[in-house]
């Protein structure tokens, strides 16, 4: 397949500006980079915060979004070991770590403190062809429905990753906040995969689908008057892990207070300027963990894409057309997705 010199992406040059569908050059992969024809790639609410430039951590400009791009590789560079054409690679999040700082030599390498960042702090997957490390770059398995994969890049791995903190055994109990979102859905499928005891906390008509994930109990939390009660009264003492991924400093809150004694609270979701208040002498009393967890290592990418394989993990996803990426922002933000958005680059 020629690789063609010019292509269409997704381009802003200052936050909340125009997203231009554009014509740029195609990128050329350096000595250990993969040059990847991107099918289809996976939007994210973090991809919403770059281009709004509303987080701390500045991107470069102009910005090509996106960090969740399945696709095949076409080139790679002269010292790449463990890809070659043909190939189908994901792009995630993380695009590449040092190897070589005190959490990557631990093997914690999301707390690298040298990373690039797909989509932010390098040009990201809302463009026809990227460049990714071939280090931190994800080995797709043969035959996967690309669309579908996409999403794991980010939100399935970041799901996955979080359950792996809660540090639960098979029939142990695991309390999921915001289980009907796009990460929650995810968390749901794995935990069952994993052989825990789910309960779903969620808001709405929602009961059926997440118990067809995989859920045992789902709570429609607005519908209940003691939230806390009601998890310790099913569970018999607390839920094992308690994961939060909603945006709500109030759930966070309620949740700490069924987490089991010698139990797990991770916070996964970030709520503006959120304060976690976990009173001490139940703290004490209770001695559980209050942790947190991000994206995840290449270990973790290859095991989500392995439950993947197995048919154990499936994604809901809308897809969309590259060129309307503006509509599907517009949609995240008035919360219209039905699943998990993707976009066609070549459309
Ligand atoms: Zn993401
Ligand atoms: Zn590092």
């Amino acid at each position: 397949m020629s690789i063609p010199k010019t292509q269409k992406a997704v381009l802003f040059r200052e936050h909340n500006g125009p997203l231009l569908y554009t014509d740029v050059p195609v990128p050329e992969p350096s000595d250990t980079e993969i040059l990847i024809r991107l099918s289809y790639s996976g939007v994210c609410h973090s991809d919403l915060h770059a281009w709004r430039g509303d987080w701390p951590d500045p991107t470069i400009l102009p910005l090509i979004g996106g960090h969740e791009g399945a696709g095949e590789v076409v080139a790679i560079g002269s010292a790449v070991k463990n890809f070659k054409v043909g190939d189908l690679a994901g792009v995630k999040w993380i695009n590449r770590t040092c190897l070589t700082c005190e959490y990557c030599l631990r093997g914690e390498e999301t707390c690298c403190m040298n990373q690039d960042i797909s989509g932010y702090t390098v040009q990201g997957t809302f463009q026809q062809y990227v460049v990714a490390d071939a280090i931190q770059a994800a080995k797709i398995p043969p035959g996967a429905d690309l669309a579908e994969v996409a999403p794991l890049l980010c939100a399935g791995l970041t799901a996955y990753k979080a359950l792996k903190k809660a540090n639960l055994q098979q029939g142990e109990w695991c309390a999921i906040i915001g289980a009907g979102g796009g990460l929650g859905s995810y968390a749901v499928q794995f935990a069952k995969a994993m052989g825990f005891r789910v309960i779903a906390i969620d808001a709405g008509n929602k009961s059926q689908m997440i118990k067809d994930l995989g859920a045992e109990v789902f709570i429609d939390f607005t519908q209940c008057d003691d939230l806390a009660k009601e998890v310790e009264r099913i569970t018999d003492g607390g839920a094992h892990g308690v994961i939060n991924f909603s945006v709500s400093s109030k759930a966070m809150n309620v949740g700490i207070k069924y987490v089991r004694t010698l139990g797990t609270f991770v916070i996964v979701g970030m709520p503006a300027n959120a304060v976690i208040e976990s009173n001490v002498g139940d703290h004490v009393n209770k001695q559980f963990n209050i942790t947190a967890s991000s994206v995840g290592t290449r270990a973790q990418m290859e095991d989500v894409l392995s439950f993947y394989s197995r048919g154990l993990v499936k994604s809901k996803i809308q897809v969309f057309p590259l060129s309307q990426l503006s509509k599907v922002y517009e949609m995240m933000e008035k919360n219209k997705l039905q699943g998990r958005a993707v976009v066609d680059n070549w459309r």
